[in-house]
């Protein structure tokens, strides 16, 4: 299993999806680059998200707010005393762990297996409890890499910080955002004066976060600068619990809808103890990961009325919510689904790679991409090199273009050029032959089936548009 993920990693650098960041100078820990694929597959992602759920809905509204905002956001929000993960260093080497993780890495070696999925997550909104816990299964633990002894366990806040304008003074700090959330509770007024929205509707944004995660890693699962798709929905207090089950299955149907397979995820719902401090309730969406089995793709949460509340008490503002009809004011319920564009990303790669074996000693890669996630449609190719055919096979090109990225290609042998889009999962290939000349049709080969019919061209606008919109 932790061989695919190096065959998903090596293939998404070869072909130009993700590269580790800043690899010129050795690299800098939790950062990924997009490459050209990467970044056209990022954006589908975006899009098919957006489409979703603020294009397709009448009850959400888009927002995009600054990254830098004012700290008061973060002491209302509880981010600055709470958003803290436990860690503990080696005192000999210098590396840092995550401490639940190597407590739980080191219990899980001592366990036999079935008895691995005993072992729960903490809420790492730690409670000194859970530091006094973490100290004690980690007493006579040492370091993993070499040997040396281990430090307490400590509190490290996870946002980064930075200073806004020329002095840096304790007035001037400034830290990037580890959520969107919160750009849109500083905005809800803004929103609700502008869009006339009325309760129940929600704000959706998508945009970057950042968090020093103690120990990034699993490729783009856990990285330090991400981005997040997250929608809070404001709903009227006591319609909460059936807003949160309403999202928890649409949520869920969105990865089913743009191909994940159904055997892959699953719900998980927070224990009491698991749950961060502003939550009434939460559930993960999880994915069958190769590493580690079940874990995180998507968080949906009751936020309550906590971060309104907050935002009202910091900075003197009534955020509360008129009801024009029974005339009711309260402060509204929010339902958060919480999304990672990286995370999500990954999750699609995984679940498309494939190796079949065709004929004896041949192997298919193949990325089995729903069409609207892959970054390429369509790759249209010229059989061979003949003026005629590649003039044929160009027009077609130039004509797709102005509908999806596409690619064309007229090097190697035709299977191995199949072959190579295979691989970068284009859902559809179409061949211009010396046949084209004469009948005005195209051979179009499914990347699924290997199958390939023969389309006229007159055709091919609809035959492409159903298959791929
Ligand atoms: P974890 O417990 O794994 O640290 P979390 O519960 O703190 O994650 P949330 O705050 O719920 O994560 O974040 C919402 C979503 O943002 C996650 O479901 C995930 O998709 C994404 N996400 C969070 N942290 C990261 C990260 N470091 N790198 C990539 N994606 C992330």
């Amino acid at each position: 299993m932790e061989d695919l993920m190096e065959k998903i990693v090596s293939l998404a650098k070869r072909r130009g999806f993700v590269y580790p960041g800043s690899e010129l100078y050795n690299g800098l820990g939790g950062t990924w680059d997009y490459g050209p694929l990467g970044v056209e597959m990022k954006n589908n992602i975006k899009k098919a998200w957006w489409k979703a759920f603020v294009q397709e809905r009448d009850d959400v509204v888009g927002l995009d707010s600054a990254i830098v905002l004012n700290s008061k956001v973060w002491e209302a929000s509880g981010h600055v005393s709470k958003f803290a993960d436990p860690m503990v260093d080696c005192k000999k080497c210098k590396k840092r762990y995550r401490a639940d993780h190597l407590a739980q890495e080191l219990e899980k070696k001592k366990l036999p297996e079935k008895e691995e999925d005993i072992l729960e997550e903490h809420n790492l909104n730690a409670h000194p409890e859970v530091i006094k816990d973490l100290n004690e299964r980690l007493k006579g633990a040492t370091c993993p890499a070499c040997g040396g002894a281990l430090t307490e366990v400590r509190q490290f806040n996870l946002m980064f910080k930075t200073f806004v304008g020329p002095v840096e003074d304790s007035s001037s700090v400034a830290y990037l955002r580890p959520e969107t959330a919160q750009g849109i509770f500083i905005n809800f007024n803004n929103v609700l004066d502008s869009s006339r929205k009325k309760i129940p509707f929600g704000i959706a944004q998508i945009g970057k976060a950042f968090r020093n995660e103690v120990t990034p890693g699993n490729f783009l699962f856990r990285s330090r600068e991400f981005e997040q798709m997250e929608i809070e929905f404001f709903v009227k207090p006591g319609t909460d619990e059936k807003w949160f089950e309403y999202w928890r299955k649409t949520c869920l149907d969105w990865f089913l809808e743009h191909g994940i397979r159904k055997e892959k995820l699953r719900l998980r719902d927070h224990e009491k103890d698991e749950l961060s401090h502003y939550a009434k309730a939460a559930t993960d969406i999880e994915y069958d990961y190769p590493f580690g089995g079940f874990g995180e793709l998507e968080g949906i949460a009751n936020r309550t009325d906590f971060d309104l509340i907050q935002h009202s008490k910091f900075s003197g503002r009534d955020l509360s919510y008129f009801d024009e009809q029974t005339k009711e004011k309260f402060i509204p319920y929010v339902i958060e689904p919480s999304l990672g564009v990286d995370r999500a990303m990954l999750a699609f790669l995984i679940d498309a790679y494939q190796e079949e074996q065709v004929g004896e000693n041949d192997v298919r890669v193949v990325l089995r991409f729903h069409p609207k996630v892959a970054p390429i449609k369509v790759a249209i190719f010229p059989l061979v090199k003949d003026e005629k055919l590649i003039k044929m096979a160009r027009d077609l090109y130039r004509r797709y273009q102005s509908f999806w990225m596409i690619a064309y290609d007229e090097v190697t042998s035709i299977g191995r050029r199949y072959r190579r889009q295979d691989e970068i999962g284009t859902p559809y290939c179409l061949t211009v032959d010396f046949d084209t000349l004469e009948d005005n049709a195209v051979t179009v080969r499914d990347r699924d089936s290997m199958k390939q019919v023969r389309v006229k061209i007159e055709e091919l606008d609809s035959y492409l548009m159903t298959k791929i919109c």
